[in-house]
């Protein structure tokens, strides 16, 4: 069996570093629902794993001037207690609150359910409807990265060796926003999606005056569908825009066939998540 380094620094410096020093044979572990499962089914077989859970700024929320910082190794389970985070983010957490059970809730993160890179990660479309935007830190420094550029293909990101997402950073928004994320699944829970929908809107007067939709599970990456905002945008979200967004996300769609859903079934419900997730978001934003 080949020995594997386990170092658990306090420090994103330190991090960085002792990923650089294992040359490409290191593994950032946050909570390990992904990571561990495949290291025992023998799909990966890191050399030195870094555990990022006690480096503080990966691990808190902050709060300023409306904009929220999430730490990328936050467990679920405390962003679902975030009351402010709930108030203004509803949707980003119920997506994040989504992944597995009470167990894995406790340790699942954000970072690593975008890092594992597959297309239907459920917290990745309500991130990319929230317009997140990725702090990543690596051996040539920092730099930020709207979340639905990270995503490269079913298990790839864009993301240079030895680098580490630290954080997410969610906007400020204006009175009358909210989001949502509604997922269809086989089962009742404990599944993965079918067909993951997030869409965070601005609503003034009844109007939608601000819209962005992501889809999960539809493509080899999360997908953000311009085309679906633009039709909601500057309608009253009556019929004829919500079919519109409907269509436009059938048309974004790429899926594949397997177990869970055919082609035609995926496009189908894509249009449908579309409907009822905008329902909800602008229900929330108080805007109907
Ligand atoms: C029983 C069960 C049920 C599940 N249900 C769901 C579900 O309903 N929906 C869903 O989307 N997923 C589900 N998952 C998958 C998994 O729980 C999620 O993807 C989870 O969010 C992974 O987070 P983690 O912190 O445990 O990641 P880890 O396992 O720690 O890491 C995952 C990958 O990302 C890398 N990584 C982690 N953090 C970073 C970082 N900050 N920077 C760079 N790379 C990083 C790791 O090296 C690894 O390759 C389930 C898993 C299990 C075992």
């Amino acid at each position: 069996m080949t020995e594997v380094r386990y170092l658990a620094p306090h420090t994103l410096d330190e991090a960085v570093s002792a990923l650089a020093a294992a040359n490409g044979t290191g593994r950032i572990l946050a909570g390990g629902t992904d990571l561990l499962v495949q290291m025992k089914a023998g799909m990966v077989s890191p050399g030195v794993i870094v555990d990022v859970k006690k480096i503080t700024e990966m691990t808190t929320v902050e709060e300023k001037a409306g904009r929220f910082r999430i730490g990328a190794a936050v467990s679920g389970a405390v962003l679902g207690e975030h009351a402010a985070l709930r108030t203004a983010w509803p949707g980003v957490v119920e997506a994040i609150n989504l992944i597995g059970s009470k167990q894995i809730q406790g340790r699942a993160s954000a970072g690593g359910n975008l890092c594992n890179a597959s297309p239907a990660a459920d917290s990745v479309p309500a991130l990319v409807a929230a317009d997140a935007v990725v702090t990543v830190q690596g051996p040539k420094g920092r730099r930020e990265v709207p979340v639905e550029k990270i995503h490269a293909g079913p298990g790839r990101t864009t993301l240079e060796r030895g680098e580490i997402v630290v954080s997410f950073t969610l906007p400020a928004r204006p009175a009358g926003s909210s989001d949502a994320y509604l997922r269809l699944i086989p089962r009742t829970e404990m599944d993965i999606a079918v067909v993951g929908c997030g869409v965070s809107l601005t609503m003034q007067g009844g109007t939608c005056v601000a819209a962005r939709v992501g889809l999960g599970a539809v493509a080899p990456t999360v997908l953000l569908v311009d085309a679906a905002a633009k039709a909601l945008v500057g309608s009253r979200l009556d019929d004829k825009a919500l079919e519109a967004a409907a269509a436009a996300c059938r048309a974004a769609c790429k899926p594949i066939d397997d177990k869970r859903g055919t082609i035609v079934y995926r496009t189908k419900i894509a249009g449908v998540l579309l409907k009822r997730a905008t329902a909800i978001a602008a229900d929330r934003a108080g805007g109907r």
